[in-house]
């Protein structure tokens, strides 16, 4: 059965990398009816940020792609946090040590440093492994009674890996085929520490054999992690998940992988918690639909040219063979495309709610007749077409709440003739007659009349456009006229002649 997990650090904020690696996750594990998990690493303490494991949960519900099993959802495989699996990881590592493929070292810091500075001076880098080892503090250079007396005496050790010496190793990768690695230039990875605590490399290997974990999909950076993980598998005798390592997400200009600063205007993470520096895409006004659907284009294409999918069109169209090696490289235009597109198939009423809001938070007073959902949902209706954020709104259609106090400049050159004035009056008297004030009866009545007294549209409807709206922008304008109102659009029509 297929099992993939997301096993993010609860290290802070959730970036966009890892919401791609989420759904990409997401993705495999419902098109192969499999089960999506969460696993929370958490052995480093250090590193642990308060809230950023319910900051995690909630971003992966907020883009509607919840985890099957996790902590709160147990599948039986529990528990799903590190920190609360801590004691089970020491056997693993006691039986690498039994079994020869793994030793104590109690080399301290001051002493590995050293070594790296020497190495550095002369040129080279220093690499903990078959060349070094013997010359360092451990029980490949100790004798058996020398390691007991330092274990017994409570030094402080590290459990690492014994990487063979002159050996090639294969490895495979879903995405990237064939890759050898040649021992030699690897090192001795520590896997566990005197304060109890594992390093990620055993907890995530042996979690994830525990948790069945079928294939593990995750972001290229964790690629050169690979050899030691197929050797760990291995040193135990399990049988390794297939690995599919994810290409890198790029600067949308010039060279090199996509940072924070990059993403801090564009909302990188999803939505922020307490971290100051965030403005999150929900915060941005990103729909869920459009973050989701511009993430799984960022390294996995349909074969096809077809941009928009839905979750469920997604999932049926994902395969790991179709993720390119390549970086994907991140387009903030695309993106905010997304979400234009998603902003036409927004429920009116919805965005009402969120506009009302917005309008409230500006703070800006509504008049009685217009402070209401049914108006706010009219106005979206006539010039969602153009927003693409909710925020959006207020910049398109402000006229249709405040009547507008100057007018622009350009527009009124180019536009307000000398007989600008009388023909507004003329038309003020037509309005008064007109009692069906539908954007069709206007339109109908007003090009009548246009054509009655011989006037030209462009004497007419330019000069109507700009005191109504205050500049030449804006939806239909007999749409505009019969939203605001009689009365409004009267005394806009009055205030500008007067
Ligand atoms: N805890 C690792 C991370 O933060 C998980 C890497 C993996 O999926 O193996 O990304």
């Amino acid at each position: 059965k297929v099992r993939v997990r997301f096993a993010p650090s609860p290290t802070g904020p959730l970036h966009i990398g890892g919401v791609r690696t989420a759904l990409f996750n997401y993705l495999f594990a419902k098109k192969n009816n499999g089960d999506f998990l969460l696993r929370i690493e958490d052995t480093d303490q250090n590193r642990y940020v308060e809230g950023a494991e319910q900051y995690i949960i909630d971003a992966l519900n907020w883009c509607n792609i919840p985890y099957d099993e996790g902590p709160g959802k147990d599948g039986g495989y529990g528990p799903y946090r590190q920190s609360s699996r801590k004691d089970l990881y020491k056997k693993y590592a006691d039986t690498l040590i039994d079994n020869g493929h793994a030793y104590y070292a109690f080399d301290t810091s001051e002493k590995l440093d050293f070594h790296r500075k020497d190495h550095e001076e002369k040129g080279k880098t220093f690499i903990y492994n078959y060349h070094n080892r013997l010359k360092l503090s451990n029980s490949l250079s100790l004798s058996p009674s020398e390691t007991k007396a330092k274990l017994e005496a409570g030094e402080d050790f590290v459990i690492r890996f014994k990487t063979p010496q002159d050996s090639q190793l294969q490895l495979h990768d879903i995405i990237r085929g064939d890759i050898k690695i040649d021992t030699n230039t690897l090192d001795d990875k520590v896997l566990f520490k005197s304060d109890g605590m594992p390093t990620y490399h055993l907890a995530n290997i042996v979690d994830d054999h525990l948790m069945q974990i079928s294939h593990v999909i995750r972001g290229e950076e964790w690629l050169p992690s690979l050899a030691l993980h197929q050797q760990l598998y291995d040193a135990f005798g399990w049988e390794a998940p297939q690995f599919a390592h994810l290409p890198l997400i790029m600067k949308p200009v010039g060279k090199g992988k996509l940072s924070k600063r990059d993403g801090a205007k564009m909302g990188f993470p999803v939505f922020p918690l307490t971290w100051e520096d965030s403005v999150g895409y929900r915060e941005e006004g990103y729909f869920p639909e459009a973050v989701t659907n511009f993430l799984a284009l960022l390294g996995w294409n349909p074969g096809t040219e077809q941009e928009i999918f839905s979750l469920d069109e997604l999932v049926a169209a994902f395969s790991l063979e179709r993720v390119n090696k390549s970086g994907a490289r991140f387009d903030p235009d695309k993106t905010k495309w997304y979400n234009q597109h998603y902003m036409q198939t927004q429920d009116n009423a919805q965005l009402a709610n969120a506009f009302m809001l917005n309008l409230k938070n500006r703070g800006i007073p509504l008049p009685q007749e217009k402070d209401n959902a049914n108006y706010i949902k009219e106005v979206i209706t006539l010039i969602k077409e153009r927003a693409t954020f909710v925020n959006d709104f207020w910049d398109l259609g402000s006229y249709f709440f405040v009547a507008p106090t100057n007018y622009d400049e350009k527009a009124v050159k180019k536009q307000w003739k000398e007989d600008s004035a009388v023909i507004m009056t003329q038309l003020l008297t037509l309005m008064e007659g007109i009692d069906v004030f539908s954007s069709e009866n206007l339109e109908n009545q007003v090009k009548a009349w246009i054509t009655d007294n011989e006037l030209s549209f462009g004497k007419v409807m330019p000069p109507l456009r700009l005191v109504i709206v205050g500049e030449m922008k804006g939806p239909h304008i007999f749409d505009i006229i019969a939203l605001i109102g009689k009365k409004d659009s009267m005394d806009r029509i009055k205030t500008a002649i007067s």
